[in-house]
């Protein structure tokens, strides 16, 4: 089954602000409404699909990647590489779509059908997972490297375990709504469903809370995360540290860490993909007589053997000297393009042995130009 854009079925242009979203989806969502349209199965079809592409839109995170990727975002299929070829641009070896986007919604519909899929809000939570941007240099990216970074972050309390309870105090059923984590409020034609503003949808109260996180089960904590960065990373590149994101609530387990790279520019290198490009200026009469020259690579030099009359623009690929391939399908190249720099500080002596020279041509020994101006000779009447 093909799904639908998500664009498209709200009817907004994909630069829709959020407003425009809202506004768009109440409209449609009131005139799909399953209690405008009773028994009329393709109006509850319609609506559902209007919710779900509003639940994904609204959400910056998930619109970002959907305006990346797609439905695939959100298709537990697409996981990891495998079934992906072709998708041109997306090298992510790190099984990036995993889990990234569970956890709330705290959709406003939430609940309007009549329970299905709503959480038990007592029951345990997986912790948000986090995304961190990491800087790191153009070789350390082409040889691999560890780093250790810093990150503030929610972490389960140890104190409670993430109860938010002190050592042995009581809970007793949130008085506000009962002991459901939620009450209900009418807005208009809807019947909404909102978390208890008393026990936040826990549906309970703490006689006590712990004294180490006021009850809220989780504390901000700096730690010190490990990172082994792969050979051939490259910017955008996004590594995942499993657990570590967010602690958990309620004994639940912690998200992740997504760290997405960015690669600092070199200053004799270019990246394109696996391969390597390194312009070498060499003089004019090194073009011309023919050179053996040293040229860097990532890991040292290599020479190169510039035959004589090689023109400007020339490049000799090293094969293999390029960077290593980041899901281990050997290395890229090295593409060394030869500029010829034109001398501009010449001393009387070279200057007269130049002019000397310039007698001594008579064109030949220039056939690209020759052929140019005879091709050219009609403009110069
Ligand atoms: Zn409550
Ligand atoms: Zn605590």
């Amino acid at each position: 089954m093909t799904k639908r854009d998500y664009y498209e079925i709200l009817g907004v242009p994909r630069s829709a602000s959020a407003d425009d979203l809202k506004k768009a989806y109440r409209k449609l969502a009131v005139k799909y409404h399953p209690d405008k349209n009773p028994g009329d199965k393709a109006a509850e079809e319609q609506f559902k699909e209007l919710s779900h592409a509003y639940e994904i839109l609204s959400d910056p995170q998930k619109r970002s990647a959907y305006d990346q990727y797609g439905h695939a975002a959100f298709d537990p299929r697409a996981r990891g590489g495998g079934g992906r070829g072709g998708n041109a641009g997306f090298h992510d070896p790190f099984d990036i779509f995993r889990d990234v986007f569970g956890g709330n919604t705290g959709d406003i519909f939430e609940g309007i059908f009549g329970g299905g899929g709503r959480q038990d809000p007592t029951a345990p939570q997986r912790g948000s997972d986090l995304r961190y941007d990491l800087e790191i240099e153009f070789e350390e990216a082409a040889h691999g490297c560890e780093k250790e970074i810093s990150v503030t972050k929610a972490e389960s309390c140890e104190t409670c375990h993430g109860s938010g309870a002190a050592p042995g105090a009581k809970r007793r059923a949130c008085t506000n709504c009962g002991g459901r984590g939620q009450v209900i409020s009418s807005r208009g034609i809807f019947s909404v469903a909102q978390t208890c503003g008393q026990c936040h949808g826990a549906g309970q109260i703490i006689e006590k809370p712990c004294p180490t996180c006021h009850g809220h089960g989780r504390c901000e904590k700096k730690s010190q995360i490990k990172l082994r960065i792969p050979a051939g990373v490259d910017t955008g590149s996004r590594l995942r540290s499993a657990g570590n994101g967010e602690g958990g609530v309620r004994g639940g387990p912690s998200g992740d860490l997504y760290v997405v790279l960015h690669v600092r520019a070199h200053d004799i290198f270019q990246r394109d993909g696996d391969d390597l490009l390194c312009e070498v200026p060499i003089s004019f009469t090194q073009a011309a007589l023919g050179a053996e020259m040293q040229v860097p690579t990532l890991t040292g030099q290599a020479t190169i053997k510039v035959p004589a009359g090689t023109q400007p623009g020339t490049v000799f690929r090293l094969k293999g000297k390029g960077v290593k391939n980041v899901q281990g399908y050997g290395n890229g190249d090295l593409h060394v393009r030869l500029t010829v720099e034109v001398p501009t500080r010449l001393s009387h002596e070279q200057k007269a042995k130049l002019e000397e020279f310039a007698k001594l041509c008579d064109g030949t020994e220039n056939p690209a130009s020759q052929s140019f101006f005879e091709k050219a000779r009609r403009f110069f009447k």
